[in-house]
């Protein structure tokens, strides 16, 4: 655990790091709990009710006073994302079968720059991904990129509020106007899903005139990571939907063996009750006034960083303000020491992200989606806990990295770039031996070779205890010494 990164100084991710102590408390009393016994834990289960009806009214579905939202509390986003396009496969397949209609072929409409999950969901669900590409300039999903994709096999279209690469928050009013006048030019029904991952939790309180969601009547379900800026730690994700009947009654399973009758729309079974307590906490414990104040918090620190960068005239911003993260890559007239045959784009960002890992800090440098690729870029995630001193120290490390490039010969930097390549295939050959040797050794095994031989190999071998550890051992050094380190895009 020691040669992991801090969490705190870990800018890739948006999964949120501190907590209020009290919260904590809370948490680790509920741990003992299983979330999906319903009837042993009925005040869990009140709580996860009440925070899917403050989202569910947070996110304006057309409910009566006293009326439940219909939703449910997931692992995370990319459980309810794969709810919600079962759910939107399940409404598509029931309309199509009345209808006497082809059901074999559905397809799913979303931008290259989705996160991960939907290509998962796509693939584990057997639904065709349509994907428009983006470009440098406009890194996201528009109406006019979503429009020729649709058909009348389209279980939805998903829009992004805070797209992963960039946090720009996606024209979901646009995308939405431009499927409600193609279904009722068509005549089909095609819904909307909004993936807030994100934003769902930032939007109503920083920019709450934003119309996103189910203001839009064609928007039928949302999903939001309460671990991303709903502040709790990493476990929970919620799926709401605008009204009861978009969800399939099919999919929600009934048993009775855990005492009761209990209802779940879930994709996995038992987990620990202290996330949903911990939302709950803060949903109370914060509110709107709360929430709206870290937010400004965040957006505010992550303004004063943008301001900054922009000072040294050297880097280009791709965010455009909206989920608290700053993106930016080199500017194209900069050459920071680079010589013209290495490829600038690819190689600013891999450096700095080297540099600054030295340091301690965790900035994910990643190439754009489809339609944008040769744009690398860095991405600072401005949560809760980066805090304006943070934002200084980081700043600093930043300026000396640039500044170094800039005044080391330029060979330095090539150097650098094929060190990294020269790193990673290093580990990639060491892999491949590992896997060989195991794999003869199987071979070996299975062909039946005497004990004593088998002993004298095994003899030859690294002790066990090694062989356990080979993974940890083989790769944890190495990045210590790279100060190279492999990241995500979550
Ligand atoms: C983070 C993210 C996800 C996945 O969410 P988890 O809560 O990490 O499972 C999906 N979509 C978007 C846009 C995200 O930012």
């Amino acid at each position: 655990m020691a040669l992991d990164g801090r969490p705190r100084l870990n800018l890739a991710s948006f999964v949120t790091t501190k907590m209020e102590r009290a919260a904590e408390n809370l948490m680790t009393e509920a741990s003992t709990k299983n979330a999906i016994d319903l009837d042993e834990y009925p005040q869990t289960t009140a709580m996860q009710q009440r925070c899917v009806n403050m989202l569910a009214r947070l996110f304006h579905a057309p409910l009566d006073a006293c009326e439940d939202g219909t939703g449910t509390a997931c692992v995370g986003s990319s459980e309810a994302i794969m709810l919600a396009t079962l759910a939107m496969k399940w409404a598509w397949k029931e309309r199509r079968t009345k209808k006497g209609l082809d059901v074999s072929k559905p397809n799913i409409v979303f931008g290259s720059n989705i996160q991960v999950v939907w290509h998962k969901a796509c693939k584990y669900f057997e639904v065709e991904s349509r994907e428009a590409n983006v470009s440098p300039d406009c890194l996201v999903l528009t109406a006019e990129r979503a429009k020729p994709l649709v058909d009348e096999n389209t279980i939805g279209v998903c829009a992004m509020l805070g797209s992963t690469y960039n946090g720009e928050y996606e024209d979901v009013k646009g995308i939405h106007d431009m499927l409600v006048a193609l279904n009722k030019e068509k005549g089909w029904e095609v819904p909307l899903h909004v993936d807030a991952a994100s934003g769902g939790f930032v939007a109503p309180f920083l920019h709450d005139k934003l119309v996103w969601d189910f203001q839009l009547p064609n928007v039928k379900s949302i999903n939001v990571s309460g671990h991303k800026f709903g502040l709790v730690y990493a476990g929970i994700g919620w799926l709401v939907f605008r009204e009861k009947h978009n969800l399939h009654p099919d999919l929600v399973f009934h048993v009775n063996y855990l005492g009761g009758d209990q209802s779940s729309f879930t994709l996995n079974f038992s987990k620990g009750a202290g996330t949903i307590v911990g939302q709950y906490y803060n949903l109370l414990r914060l509110g709107r006034t709360g929430y709206t104040q870290v937010m400004t918090n965040c957006a505010s620190n992550a303004y004063y960083l943008r301001e900054k960068l922009l000072e040294t005239g050297k880097v280009e911003i791709h965010d455009k303000a909206h989920v608290p993260l700053v993106a930016f890559s080199l500017k194209a007239s900069i050459r920071c020491g680079i010589p013209p045959s290495t490829p600038r784009n690819r190689c600013w960002p891999l450096f700095m992200q080297d540099k600054l890992s030295n340091k301690g800090w965790i900035v994910p440098a990643y190439t754009c989606p489809p339609g944008a690729e040769d744009l690398a870029i860095l991405r600072v995630v401005v949560r809760d806990d980066f805090s304006r001193d943070l934002a200084d120290a980081l700043l600093s490390d930043m300026l000396k990295a640039m500044d170094w490039l800039e005044h080391h010969p330029a060979t330095h930097h090539a150097k650098h770039a094929g060190h990294i390549k020269e790193q990673r295939q290093k580990r990639r050959e060491r892999k491949a031996e590992d896997d060989k040797a195991r794999l003869e050794k199987r071979a070996a095994a299975d062909a039946g070779k005497p004990e004593a031989e088998a002993a004298a190999e095994e003899e030859a071998q690294p002790p066990l205890i090694e062989q356990h550890h080979i993974h940890s051992l083989k790769t944890d050094p190495a990045h210590r010494s790279t100060g190279e380190k492999t990241h995500g895009v979550c």
